[in-house]
């Protein structure tokens, strides 16, 4: 899996690839992660990337040439999407997390100050993607979600792929609880089915944890549930 981020920001997003699970996977060739800077493709002498709204307003906004012509500049592979991260676009989830583990490259678009001059999207037709109903500086923050989210998708990143089948939301509800050494802590004690080792047990007592869970935190997730399996 290839991403290749269009950010003014390049170190923001390449730091984050320096530690633990993400660091290994980009070692191990797992994922491949590119930036570009669309100041690279400023046809102006002073790199301008940004100017003020044309109408009036607050802020500034990104320039369409930097960013359509950084954009034509990478090279697309067959199994390819692009991804504006903004606001504005369908709220991340993981069922389009798991959408988009298929590709084998996905280019996003960073933007920053007031966002993007309304050209670049008409020209580039991305997938606007949100992750949440907030607004923050800038869209690097939103790429690395993206990636981070997509790369425990895809075999290899973690140590045993069955991890991220039994997170939360993989199932449609949110897991249960978990629990390490040791059995007591300060009078807080494992329940006793986690340690006698039948699993039949263990399953069934954590499907009722994450029903139970789903229930009182995700109420909007277990009406969705319960309509699809009424037997519960
Ligand atoms: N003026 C824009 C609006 O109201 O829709 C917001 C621009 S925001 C300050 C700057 C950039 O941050 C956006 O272009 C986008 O790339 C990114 N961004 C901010 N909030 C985001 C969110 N919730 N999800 C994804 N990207 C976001």
């Amino acid at each position: 899996m290839r991403f290749d981020v269009l950010t003014l920001f390049p170190e923001m997003v390449e730091n984050y690839f320096q530690y633990s699970i993400l660091k290994r996977a980009v070692e191990g060739g797992i994922v491949t992660v590119n930036t570009i800077n669309p100041r690279d493709y400023t046809e102006n002498k002073h790199k301008k990337v940004d100017d003020i709204p044309y109408g009036g307003g607050a802020g500034m906004v990104l320039m369409p040439q930097p960013y359509v012509d950084a954009y034509t500049a990478i090279k697309k592979q067959e199994n390819s999407t692009t991804i504006m991260l903004s606001p504005q676009g369908e709220p991340l989830t993981d069922k389009i997390v798991n959408e988009l583990a298929e590709y084998e490259q996905i280019i996003m678009l960073c933007g920053h100050y007031e966002g993007f001059d309304e050209r670049i999207r008409n020209i580039i037709k991305p997938r606007e993607i949100s992750i949440g109903d907030f607004v923050l500086t800038g869209g690097e923050l939103p790429a690395l979600c993206l990636i981070d989210s997509v790369s425990r998708k895809i075999e290899g990143t973690l140590g045993r792929i069955e991890s991220a089948d039994e997170d939360s939301f993989s199932n449609g509800l949110i897991e249960y609880p978990q629990y390490t050494r040791p059995r007591d802590f300060r009078g807080y004690k494992v329940p006793e089915v986690l340690l006698n080792g039948n699993h039949k047990d263990i399953k069934e007592y954590r499907y009722q944890q994450s029903l139970e869970r789903t229930k009182i935190k995700r109420p909007d997730l277990y009406e969705k549930y319960k309509k699809d399996h009424p037997e519960i």
